[in-house]
């Protein structure tokens, strides 16, 4: 089992996305350990995407990832962190394939919805980020036995 952090960006929260795309996550298996409905500060910004900070384009998105609410989650599942990346697609909305998150609802490089750790490092970072242990609720869904098989 493999936990991820994803967030729903403020494009999200305003386009009153949430529940289709958290529908999504459900569909597809994963349990969510944690969630939270929050605002990003700046301080945040910079330490989530430290490795774009002193890119050019770095400005507008501090200002859009602050400028509204954000959902935060914690997602469990097989290969979980692989899986939600591949649910997402590609970064940009415009190359994103059709089936996919970004693919399906966005127009934008930058405003492109939801967030997910991009590999076990980040994952680990990120989650102690925005959740203490204490946020996570450790849990075995009840349908377990009926979503994939026991030497999976
Ligand atoms: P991903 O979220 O797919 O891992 P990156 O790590 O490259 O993408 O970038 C982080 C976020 O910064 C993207 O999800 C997007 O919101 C934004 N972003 C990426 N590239 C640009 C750009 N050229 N201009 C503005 N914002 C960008
Ligand atoms: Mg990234």
């Amino acid at each position: 089992m493999q936990r991820t952090l994803i967030l729903l960006k403020p494009d999200s929260v305003q386009r009153r996305l949430m529940g289709r795309i958290i529908s999504r996550f459900e569909d597809k298996g994963l349990s969510f350990v944690g969630m939270k409905l929050m605002q990003v500060t700046p301080e945040l910004a910079k330490q989530h995407y430290a490795e774009h900070v002193e890119k050019a384009w770095y400005p507008t998105l501090e200002s859009f990832i602050t400028g509204g609410p954000i959902v935060a989650a914690v997602l469990e599942g097989l290969e979980a962190i692989t899986v939600v990346r591949d649910m997402l697609g590609a970064t940009s909305g415009l190359k994103a394939a059709p089936g996919t998150i970004r693919g399906d609802f966005s127009s934008s490089r930058q405003m492109n919805l939801v967030h997910g750790s991009d590999g076990p490092e980040a994952a680990e970072r990120e989650i102690a980020l925005y959740f203490t242990p204490e946020e996570l609720v450790d849990h075995t869904p009840t349908i377990a036995t009926w979503m994939r098989a026991a030497d999976e």
